[in-house]
């Protein structure tokens, strides 16, 4: 069987380097807000381009608290992408706010800046572009659309540390960018875990405090904060990961370029890389009509797939109006199709060259 994913081989090989980290934690007896997180959060902010990262509980409490520092709430609207995780949108919920959803491109499976232009109101406080599967979103479009309208852009960066959108780093291009450690993405986490980055001192301070019970001090209180920090355990054992992320990122694109050619020439769409983004490959997600079938047979041969994700979000019964499916046809045509192959930085040729066969086979 070759797993869609296999986390287990990226411990096995850094077993030793994550337990020494673990065990300086352990002996510094500091869990919370101490060096380790200072330290990632500064070497995060390097990669990402920015002057500052603030690390939080999760991808999840990244955008829920990018929102809150950006005062959004009730009454207001966030251009959100109608296919994504749930997470890119729900959180605009939590915040008391409205989700407008905008449809993707279904190349690059990224919002469509066009769509994002159309859904602007007088409302509108901020947009939430996301690179999904570690594509970069249009970024120079996008703030530019909301830098002319004075709204602010969130950029969900979950699946796409590292990629780079004209030379640019993810994360350098919107006033703030969210990232995740769950275990799965790029850079994971033992755990869960998030980061915001930013270059605005402003929303920078901000955060620092809404995450620490809205503390300016020890026991002053000046907002209504919640607790969300990564913890020093995390932060250690990701900052024994992040010197990899370069080499596993190589590996990634790498793999991207092998199954290119060897799946040439079939009836399946598969991922590209539209200029000048460059892309990271959290995910190496195919289209076929024949989506169920494929996945179906894929299994039987011993290839492992994951549907990311099987109902745009509008679509999820969390969103009850439903909405017309008319409104985001291209969400709707990726939900029905994409398939994710086996991808990350360890697969080998072999399995590479074993999946393809299987997805010959079964299309044939
Ligand atoms: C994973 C993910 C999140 C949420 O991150 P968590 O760390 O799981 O809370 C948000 N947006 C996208 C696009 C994601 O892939």
């Amino acid at each position: 069987m070759i797993p869609q994913i296999d986390l287990g081989r990226q411990h096995a090989a850094l077993r030793q380097d994550l337990l020494d980290a673990a065990a300086r934690v352990l002996d510094s007896s500091r869990f919370v807000l101490g060096a380790e997180g200072r330290a990632l959060e500064s070497e995060v902010a390097a990669l990402c381009g920015v002057r500052h990262g603030i690390g939080v509980g999760s991808g999840t409490d990244a955008l829920r608290l990018a929102l809150a520092a950006l005062d959004i709430g009730p009454g207001d609207e966030v251009i959100t992408p109608a296919f994504s995780f749930i997470a890119s949108a729900s959180t605009v919920l939590m915040a008391g706010a409205t989700p407008v959803f905008a449809d993707i491109d279904l190349d690059t499976y990224a919002i469509d800046p066009s769509r994002i232009e159309r859904a602007f109101t007088p409302r509108t406080r901020a947009v939430i572009p996301v690179h999904l599967y570690g594509h970069p979103a249009a970024m120079d479009r996008i703030v530019a659309l909301a830098r002319a309208r004075k709204v602010a852009v969130i950029e969900d960066a979950a699946q796409a540390i590292g990629g780079t959108y004209a030379g640019a780093p993810v994360g350098s291009w919107g006033d703030v960018a969210c990232l995740s450690f769950y275990p799965t993405k790029n850079l994971g986490a033992c755990g869960d875990g998030g980061m915001l980055v930013t270059t605005r001192d402003d929303l920078a301070e901000r955060l620092r405090v809404l995450r620490d019970h809205g503390a300016t001090e020890r026991y002053r209180h000046v907002r209504l904060g919640w607790c969300s920090r990564l913890d020093e355990m995390q932060a250690a054992m990701l900052r024994v990961k992040l010197r990899r992320l370069p080499a596993w990122t190589e590996a990634r694109r790498r793999i991207a370029d092998r199954y290119r050619s060897s799946l040439a020439g079939l009836r399946l769409s598969l991922p590209v890389e539209r200029a000048p983004a460059r892309h990271v490959y959290h995910l190496f997600t195919v289209r076929s009509a024949q989506r169920d079938a494929l996945a179906k047979t894929l299994g039987d041969l011993g290839v492992g797939t994951a549907t990311h994700y099987p109902l745009p979000i509008p679509g999820q019964p969390l969103f009850e109006r439903g909405g017309l499916r008319t409104d985001w046809p291209a969400a709707w045509q990726a939900s029905r199709e994409v398939l994710s192959l086996p991808c990350f930085p360890e697969l080998t040729d072999v399995e590479i060259e074993t999946v393809s066969r299987a997805v010959r086979q079964a299309l044939s």
